[in-house]
């Protein structure tokens, strides 16, 4: 016996279209890389996106055909998510932070037709446009004043003549919610950049998904501000959640420096953000160096890489923000779980709260998740017993774009890469990345807690612990260090710290201190170049 509901299918047009609907008068508010403010509605996004449509169905773009951006987070790349997904074409977000090979790789990999790109690319567009051959249009995210009297890109367009010369008269079309949205490619640490493919249905269920309480908790009471970029796994999903939600939406383009981002915070009252550590290093520094609060900021989402302990009580103790820890991965959309205190846990000490806090977090309804040892085998979920983290659910990959190196599943369960425990109440924590774990006398040292130890220092401000060969041990943790500003410690202080702390055999067996450690495309520390960097260092 069939339901008798109507089948109505999970496109991403539906979400621009209820926003503009319902909640029509909420605010966009972006940065512009021009350096003005701007401000409009969800109405006139959903306007605008639908002028866009009809534009790039005027270059030809048929259902499939992947559309790339190259641009920061701001209401023209907004549009473009709308206008592009929704006629049916395939969004593919680029990361302008990857090195040009790789962008124009990634650009003849996905066979994109056109390019919509912000004026900051420019010079990076002008490098690549001649190995990309495919691509027919190229169209700059500006006004008809800001067009560059010259260029060497050969087809460019101007988006604001694109949108004036094109009617609103657009009905999103209805197909099939497995078809293509969005591509998004892993930032390929090693080899070739390889593809995410979601689908309308994934990307609908997993804004649905994120926006719940125990996740992302957004809602139309909130002001959101996502500084994790639209280029990276499509800011977390924020640009449909907060749509879907009826938010108020700011965005800070290309200004990511902690002095821009907090005059943002205040000037538009935002009351909930997003972004890795690194983001919140920049804002904290600036925060607490000129003696600020936040007027309305109350919660920010922490992911990407680990938030370290030091920054998240920083966040909460000095700043009364709210820190949810999350996790996920471009092959799972990418949200996989959130962290949250629950009910039973409100009496606990504070310091017990914060233990919990620090995880990585529960599953959020759609995300499987379990731990196996190296022969496959399921571990029980008692907090110490660590393994590979495997994950199933509707927003995770059942393959890469182009079926790009071979069946990725094991047993229809994803590999994410990560060691994790997971506690008796579900709270999953990860260890390490499997390739950054320190394989020390047939035992693993996670590299994560070394460093969370570290940047718990007062004169600490990043640590990153990479495995250095050892004759007798295989491999002995290095630790790196960054000091703050008008601030010392010795290398000795250092590992004095963490007497009482760790087991005596994971003690780093060295200390160097760096001015910088290098960080790739989506702001984590490249801990591959850093072991490459001191891989002939001698541990005493
Ligand atoms: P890439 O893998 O290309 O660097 P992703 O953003 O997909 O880019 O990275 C996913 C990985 O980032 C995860 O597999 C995990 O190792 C790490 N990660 C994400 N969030 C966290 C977190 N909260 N704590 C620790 N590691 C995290």
């Amino acid at each position: 016996l069939m339901g008798q509901m109507m089948n109505q299918p999970l496109l991403v047009s539906s979400i621009i279209e209820f926003a503009a609907r319902h909640f029509g008068n909420s605010e966009i508010v972006s940065r512009r890389v021009e350096g003005d403010i701007h401000r409009y509605t969800y109405r006139e996004c959903h306007q605008r996106a639908r002028r866009l449509a009809n534009a790039l169905q005027g270059l030809g773009i048929e259902i499939g055909d992947r559309v790339a951006t190259l641009a920061w987070n701001g209401y023209r790349h907004l549009e473009a998510y709308y206008a592009v997904s929704g006629s049916g074409a395939v969004l593919h977000t680029i990361n302008p932070r990857l090195h040009p090979d790789q962008i124009a790789y990634i650009i003849n990999h996905a066979e994109d037709q056109v390019l919509l790109f912000d004026l900051t690319f420019l010079p990076a567009v002008e490098a690549v446009a001649a190995q990309c051959k495919q691509i027919k249009t190229y169209v700059l995210m500006c006004g008809r004043d800001r067009m560059p009297a010259e260029t060497r890109v050969a087809n460019l367009l101007c988006y604001e003549d694109l949108i004036d010369s094109h009617s609103d008269d657009y009905a999103w079309p209805r197909f099939d919610e497995n078809s293509a949205c969005t591509l998004c490619y892993t930032s390929g640490t090693t080899g070739n950049p390889k593809g995410a493919l979601y689908s309308h249905r994934s990307t609908v269920l997993h804004a649905y998904a994120s926006a719940m309480p125990g996740a992302l908790n957004v809602s139309a009471k909130d002001t959101v501000l996502p500084v994790v970029p639209m280029f990276h796994v499509n800011a977390w999903g924020l640009p449909y959640s907060v749509p879907l939600s009826g938010a108020k939406l700011v965005f800070p383009g290309a200004a990511l420096d902690g002095k821009s981002v907090y005059e943002l915070f205040e000037s538009e009252k935002v009351t909930f953000s997003a972004g890795v550590p690194t983001v919140w290093l920049g804002l904290i520094n600036y925060a607490t160096q000129n003696k600020l609060k936040f007027s309305t900021f109350r919660r920010t989402v922490i992911g990407g890489s680990a938030c370290p302990p030091a920054m998240m009580n920083a966040l909460i103790d000095e700043f009364d923000v709210e820190v949810v820890h999350a996790w996920g991965m471009t092959e799972m959309s990418p949200l996989g779980t959130a962290c949250m205190l629950q009910a039973k846990h409100a009496e606990l000490p504070r310091e017990e709260q914060r233990k919990i806090l620090q995880k990585q977090g529960h599953a959020v309804y759609g995300v499987d998740m379990k731990i196996v040892d190296d022969d496959g085998k399921e571990l029980p979920w008692d907090g110490s017993s660590y393994g590979h983290l495997l994950v199933k659910g509707p927003w995770i990959i059942s393959s890469y774009y182009k079926e790009e190196g071979g069946d990725p599943l094991q047993d229809g369960w994803f590999p994410t890469g990560d060691v994790a425990t997971i506690d008796p109440d579900g709270y999953m924590q990860i260890t390490d990345r499997s390739k950054d774990v320190i394989k020390s006398g047939g035992e693993w040292i996670g590299t994560i807690d070394l460093e969370n130890i570290a940047t718990a220092h007062p004169a600490v401000m990043q640590a990153a612990c990479i495995g250095v060969a050892h004759p007798k041990w295989d491999e002995r943790p290095l630790l790196v260090v960054v000091v703050r500003p008008g601030m010392a410690v010795s290398r000795e202080e250092l590992l004095k710290f963490y007497e009482g702390k760790i087991a005596k055999w994971w003690l780093p067996d060295d200390v160097v201190f760096a001015d910088t450690l290098p960080l790739g495309g989506t702001g984590k520390v490249q801990k591959n170049k850093l072991r490459e960097l001191y891989k002939e260092h001698k541990l005493p």
